[in-house]
């Protein structure tokens, strides 16, 4: 399958899909409608699909609540207070991380906050954050309210980086220099692992050794890396990273995100941590003790008891992610992409309608890519949306496409290549 020239046809679509390894993943999620009919789905990147066995998960704990009450928290297979105990064997499996490294916890933002009141630790002349320009507007946010809680003006703050004049996305010479050039000044080094807006996967590995080798502390949003593409967050060095679980996890709506603290600070963190009763000693928790003791790894970071009900649906998914295997998903995935790409191309030959703005290399892009329009814009979007796709409209003038390799098949590339093609002769003729 692999060296297989690709074909715009049915056919075509229809043989990748017979020999596809993965192909009955697709019947273990609900595919959403649009006017009644099944859609086109390809918007995973902004909220996964539900697996049809969450409901029956997060049954299970209704049951358990319904039947125990508080006893719930003690009693039966999976006792509430080790609740989020069984996601860190495949979060691990995801991230590439010990067990120990990783914990399910509160929501993307907060987890964001949380780590950098350990990890950013800005000094006078030494207080400066590296990061990407046009990242995700929460970690704007986040990343200038931390500069300002710290006393330093945001706008002196941040450092981003920015693409070359006329290309889109950043080269990883450019980062590293940058992170060269500013060691003496950066406090951290804080990215996202896949750019939600470009698709651009960064190589992470480096980023992380160039500026570990400078002793400045690297943190990575992986929002749009987890379940996507693989990752290695012990191996390559990271200090901390978050995510969530809504996109390519499928968990759920708003559901329960995580973090990653590497080893070398969990079980030996003196620097500063905010800290709750869920991050104390489990063995003497319900002791009420007024002295804190941090639990080893990330687990340390805790703050509260965990969402048992959104646990469950994370579960849910998780389970089939195990199944998979990322190397599985990569494969298909790197296909569906590279199948995605091909279509746009054909379709749209020259660039001067449609651009592919995420970079061409599968080494340097997941499951998504933006699409720059230069002609018809928000109105090309809508016909498409007219005709069941579902996909992501970004401001100015940016369309995702994300084929998720769980759920999305070939023929879905194939029948989007056809809306495309129509819609292409539409606005080219007139
Ligand atoms: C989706 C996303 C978020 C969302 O944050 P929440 O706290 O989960 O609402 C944050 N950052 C990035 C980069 C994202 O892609």
């Amino acid at each position: 399958m692999p060296d297989t020239p690709f074909e715009f046809s049915q056919i075509f679509a229809e043989e990748m899909d017979i020999s596809d390894p993965l192909v009955g993943f697709r019947d273990k999620f609900h595919l959403p409608t649009l006017k009644g009919k099944e859609c086109l789905y390809l918007c995973g990147n902004s909220l996964g699909l539900q697996p049809k066995t969450v409901s029956s998960y997060v049954a299970a704990e209704l049951e358990a609540w319904a039947q125990k009450g508080v006893r719930g928290h003690f009693e039966g297979e999976n006792p509430w207070v080790f609740a989020r105990k069984p996601a860190k064997p495949a979060l691990s499996m995801l991230l590439g991380a010990n067990p120990d490294e990783v914990t399910p916890m509160n929501n993307l933002s907060s987890n964001l906050h949380l780590l950098m009141v350990s990890f950013y630790r800005p000094k006078p002349g030494k207080y400066k954050i590296l990061t990407e320009a046009g990242a995700f507007p929460s970690d704007q946010y986040i990343l200038a309210s931390q500069a300002k809680f710290h006393g330093f003006d945001p706008a002196e703050a941040l450092i981003e980086l920015h693409p070359r004049k006329g290309e889109h996305v950043l080269r990883t010479e450019d980062i590293l220099n940058k992170i060269e050039m500013h060691s003496h000044e950066l406090a951290l080094v804080m990215m996202a692992g896949v750019q939600y807006y470009t698709g651009q996967w960064f190589d992470l590995e480096q980023i992380s050794a160039c500026a570990r080798a400078k002793e400045i502390p690297v943190g990575f949003d992986l929002a749009h890396a987890i379940g996507n593409v693989p990752l290695e967050l012990h191996k390559w060095n990271v200090d901390f990273a978050t995510w969530c679980s809504y996109k390519y996890l499928n968990a759920g709506p708003g559901n329960v995100s995580g973090i990653f603290v590497h080893e070398r600070h969990g079980h030996d963190f003196q620097g500063p941590r905010f800290t709750g009763w869920w991050g104390h000693d489990e063995d003497r928790r319900f002791l009420m003790e007024g002295t804190f003791k941090a639990m080893p790894g990330a687990d340390g970071w805790l703050l509260s008891n965990d969402h048992v009900l959104g646990l469950a649906a994370l579960q849910a998914s998780l389970d089939i992610f195990q199944e998979a295997g990322m190397n599985r998903l990569r494969s298909k995935s790197e296909l569906l992409t590279g199948y995605l790409e091909f279509l746009i191309q054909k379709i749209s030959k020259d660039q001067s309608t449609l651009q592919v703005i995420t970079p061409s290399k599968p080494t340097e892009r997941g499951a998504q890519l933006s699409l720059f329009i230069h002609q018809g814009g928000k109105k090309v979007f809508d016909q498409w949306t007219e005709q069941g796709v579902v996909a992501d409209w970004r401001n100015p003038n940016v369309i995702r496409i994300a084929p998720c390799p769980l759920y999305n098949n070939f023929t879905d590339i194939y029948k989007f290549g056809k809306i495309l093609e129509n819609s292409f002769r539409k606005f080219v003729e007139k």
